[in-house]
């Protein structure tokens, strides 16, 4: 059943240095099909309502062409221009979705999103106005200071690392990046590194954390295409079985 006003921003604007590729990490083929292609087809699966896809400026034909046409992605109704960090990119999606109810903004270099979890985060936001998919931390984690010396251990059973989708009732996530955009204009330095961290800083609302999964990854280095072949894998044995 779609579910009316719902809106996912999938971003695929980034130049993925670490990914050390001629091309493009997000284009990159995984077992036939590029990278943002299982991304996009979890979306056109799901229950949402539409999909808005940012892309780098110079790429808009290709995606529209090559992956939204190609693969007959019906729900994407607007292919969008980034920007220069991941949060510009967000802010020209969010203007794109025009005005819907929620929108559960997703890394477009996370093919391995479920229906679960988009259906978590979207329930979450319904619930709570902002709620975001993570799993808890593996490893201890250390607080380091500016020398590289361990400074602090978090209590890790309350640490989590952060996933996406990561979805927002519409009205509490726009104003908190048009505040972030201003912030930047009138010449402050802005570190944010995903989108519940811009409600934390200009928002009044609290964050969800939801069950993501630990295969829920983002490929970001050479290494990580080899443990996506491995989850593709075991996904088409248990499809088999
Ligand atoms: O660079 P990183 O791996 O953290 O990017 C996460 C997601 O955000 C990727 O899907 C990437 O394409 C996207 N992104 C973007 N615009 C940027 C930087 C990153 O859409 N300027």
């Amino acid at each position: 059943m779609i579910q009316r006003g719902t809106v996912a921003i999938v971003l695929a604007a980034g130049t993925g240095k670490r990914m050390n590729t001629a091309q493009k990490k997000q284009y990159i083929s995984l077992k036939g099909y590029p990278i943002l292609y299982y991304s996009l087809k979890a979306f056109e699966e799901s229950q949402l309502e539409r999909i808005v896809l940012v892309t780098g400026e110079e790429e808009l034909s290709y995606c529209q062409n090559e992956i939204v046409k190609k693969y007959g992605f019906q729900k994407v109704t607007a292919v969008v221009a980034g920007g220069k960090e991941r949060y510009h990119s967000v802010y020209n999606g969010l203007m794109a979705a025009k005005g819907p109810d929620y929108v559960l903004i997703h890394d477009g270099a996370r093919p391995f999103v479920t229906q679960d979890i988009i259906m978590r985060t979207l329930d979450g936001a319904r619930a709570w106005g902002a709620c975001v998919a993570g799993m808890p931390a593996k490893d201890t984690i250390k607080i380091a200071d500016k020398d590289g010396f361990a400074k602090d251990t978090p209590d890790r059973s309350k640490v989590w690392v952060v996933q996406t989708p990561q979805s927002f009732s519409y009205d509490l996530i726009l104003p908190a990046y048009q505040n972030l955009i201003e912030m930047e204009q009138n010449g402050h330095t802005v570190t944010v590194t995903d989108d519940a961290m811009v409600l934390e800083l200009f928002g009044c609302n609290k964050v969800k954390l939801a069950e993501g999964s630990y295969d829920n990854i983002k490929i970001t280095t050479p290494s990580d295409l080899s443990v996506a072949e491995n989850i593709i894998r075991m996904r088409l044995n248990m499809e088999i079985k």
